[in-house]
């Protein structure tokens, strides 16, 4: 049986993807590069690999060490050598976020972002727009929420807490 992979779907790369659907994130570690959406490309490069990567929050610290792990994960399986280029533009956004990674946002304890293009990034509701957007807890689902910090543990994230259940949670900023 002919096998009539794309250029894109070559075994190799196959496995490259699917050592990179390990890497977790630094800060979020359930969700993996790949469904944040960081990993924008992965080439065939001789016997290595060249990786482009778009960081996300622009000065996120994580960004080398997520680089780092990249190739780490893909040398330890075999990848060498693999470089690594930081693609900026266009610049990344949680969008891209895929809906698997979100739901493990979500699970992990962390509101994810909504859709950048509906305006503030989330659903409004009950908010005059220079207000902090209203999300839904992550753990009991109640939208009695009200953010408590613009800055949680890292720039990328907000802390709220709940009215209902009296937990604080993070919620990733759209962007
Ligand atoms: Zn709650």
């Amino acid at each position: 049986m002919v096998n009539a992979a794309s250029p894109t779907q070559t075994p190799r790369l196959a496995q490259a993807w699917a050592v990179l659907q390990t890497v977790l994130d630094p800060e979020v570690p359930v969700v993996s590069v790949c469904e944040l959406g960081i990993v924008r490309d992965v080439l065939l490069q001789g016997s290595g690999l060249h990786v482009v990567l778009t960081p996300t929050y622009s000065g996120c610290p994580a960004t080398e060490l997520i680089e780092s792990n990249v190739v780490a994960a893909l040398e330890a399986a075999g990848f060498s050598p693999v470089s690594v280029t930081l693609q900026r533009a266009p610049a990344w956004t949680t969008d891209w976020i895929s809906a698997e990674g979100k739901t493990k946002l979500r699970d992990y304890g962390i509101a994810p972002p909504g859709p950048v293009a509906s305006g503030e990034g989330v659903v409004m509701r009950f908010t005059p727009r220079h207000k902090a957007p209203a999300l839904d807890c992550p753990r009991c689902g109640s939208a009695n929420t009200e953010r408590i910090s613009a800055f949680g543990s890292t720039a990328c994230k907000a802390l709220y807490r709940c009215l209902a259940c009296k937990e604080p949670f993070e919620h990733f900023k759209p962007l």
